[in-house]
């Protein structure tokens, strides 16, 4: 039985949550608003509150993957602007790799095959936004702060929302309003009880620089992750080839009393000492091209309305308002991108009166799985956490893990497949079937790395 009008659909946020989730709904709805309390630029720039551009964004495979789908003409045009882009042809992309260096362990990962683009969140958040201003059923309102609610009489279906200006109707409001989203708030004051939450206190600190390497620094790398220089630390370093050939640089700890130094000479000394050699080098052959930024998220939300015992109709949450993971693996906007998706396979499934009950489960599916991997890691800092349910990461053993990173970094198997579980192709459960199993289990000596390139040799320590 048809429920649901689809005349109109209202989304609050223009951040990659929100346009994805808008080029979702323009395929199902009659009229899709936007309203967006930033002003919103014209061009690749930063915005006021989106702060956490200024530290380095990597797309991961699985995202990319949504977003050419959903965004013809994607890799061509960050191409067109400067970025590294797979399939581009570009001589940069080439056959670098991907490191992932954690103590004396670097995987590498040949070619980048299965990662994001080389481009800063500004730019791939400018150019999904041009292709959904383009759509002639989507309207972006900026500077438009949404206030609140509207609701039916009996309260049991949301009918829009409140701006300062003028209330807006909607038959359907999707929050993507990123981690400080109100919604929880708003829901206490028309008579419901908030959905259950899972809270994970990481207190992450970041300190990021854009950077011009010296035109004589040429590095093998596309993408450095993890950047730890001893294995299991909590302070690591991500350098993320950008476009126009710039470097990306962040440091970040967790759970870590001692703020990161903001001033350049700090930055090098702290590379020195707590970073891969690797990340050190990045820093020391390039020159800022930008203010140094420090940043600080105390802890990481996963709400469940997936689980919420009663909610009014008409209402759904995704992106980080619905799981704001630990930002330092990377997984938010192809996290954001995979809940759109998921959104529109709730609504291509029909009008009945359990839509949002349906999208808020599929929403919660797609997001599970890296929720656990951040928590896993997570947990292994020591960061205390309320609500978390189900001690699942017993099944991935400590040894089990250092074993496997070590197996990932003389097997390219290994490595395969452990890229895969990192870019969320496919879930961590992979790492335990028996064939990967045995190829961990195997002895180390028996692995040939093949030839070691001077970089990998530094960072191994192997000369
Ligand atoms: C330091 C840091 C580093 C990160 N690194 C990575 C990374 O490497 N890779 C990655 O994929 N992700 C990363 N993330 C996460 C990423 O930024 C987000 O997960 C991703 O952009 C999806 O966010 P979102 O669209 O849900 O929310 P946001 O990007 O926060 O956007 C929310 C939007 O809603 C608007 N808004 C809020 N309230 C209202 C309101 N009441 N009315 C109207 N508009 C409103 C805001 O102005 C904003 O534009 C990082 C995050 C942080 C904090």
């Amino acid at each position: 039985m048809s429920y649901l009008r689809r005349d109109r659909a209202l989304v609050l946020g223009a951040g990659v949550a929100g346009l994805v989730a808008a080029r979702i709904l323009s395929e199902h709805y009659d009229e899709v608003v936007v309203v967006e309390r930033d002003e919103l630029p014209d061009r690749p720039e930063h915005r006021r509150f989106v702060p956490q551009s200024h530290h380095a964004h990597g797309l991961l495979g699985s995202g990319r993957r949504v977003l050419v789908g959903l965004f013809p003409g994607l890799s061509a045009e960050l191409a067109a602007r400067g970025a590294l882009t797979p399939g581009s042809g570009d001589p940069a992309m080439g056959d670098r790799s991907l490191f992932l260096v954690r103590g004396g362990t670097t995987i590498r990962i040949p070619a980048w095959w299965s990662g994001g683009f080389g481009a800063s969140r500004v730019l791939i958040e400018h150019a999904i936004r041009d292709h959904v201003r383009a759509l002639a059923n989507v309207t972006i309102l900026d500077r438009t702060p949404a206030t609140g609610l509207t609701t039916d009489r009996a309260r049991r279906r949301v009918t829009g929302v409140r701006t300062p200006d003028e209330a807006l109707g909607a038959d359907l409001v999707v929050d993507a309003s990123g981690r400080g989203s109100p919604l929880p708030e708003w829901l206490e004051r028309i008579g419901y009880r908030p959905p259950p939450e899972s809270i994970v206190h990481s207190d992450v600190r970041y300190v990021s620089v854009v950077t011009e390497p010296d035109p004589s620094f040429d590095p093998e790398w596309l993408a450095i992750l993890g950047g730890q220089a001893e294995s299991g630390s909590s302070v690591g370093g991500v350098v993320l080839r950008i476009e126009h050939g710039l470097l990306h640089i962040s440091f970040g700890s967790i759970a870590r009393d001692e703020p990161v130094p903001s001033d350049l000479a700090g930055l090098r000394d702290f590379a020195d000492r707590f970073t891969a050699p690797v990340v050190a080098e990045a820093l020391r052959r390039s020159t800022p091209a930008g203010p140094i930024r420090a940043f600080r998220v105390r802890s990481n939300t996963r709400r469940h309305y997936d689980r919420a015992r009663e909610l009014p109709g008409g209402v759904i949450a995704l992106g980080d308002a619905a799981s704001a993971a630990n930002p330092i693996y990377g997984q938010g906007m192809s996290v954001a991108a995979l809940s759109a998706a998921a959104l529109g396979r709730a609504l291509a499934a029909g009008d009945d009166a359990g839509l949002e009950r349906r999208a808020a489960r599929a929403i919660a599916a797609t997001s599970a799985e890296a929720w656990r991997l951040a928590l896993g890691e997570d947990i292994r800092y020591g960061c205390r956490t309320e609500g978390v349910r189900s001690p699942w990461t017993a099944r991935f053993g400590e040894g089990y893990r250092n074993r496997l990173e070590r197996a990932a970094a003389l097997d390219p198997e290994v490595a395969a497949a452990f890229n895969d579980v990192l870019n969320l192709h496919r879930p961590l459960s992979s790492l335990g079937s028996p064939r990967i199993v045995r190829r961990v289990l195997r002895p180390l000596r028996d692995r040939d790395p093949g030839p070691l390139s001077a970089t990998v040799a530094a960072v191994l320590g192997a000369g």
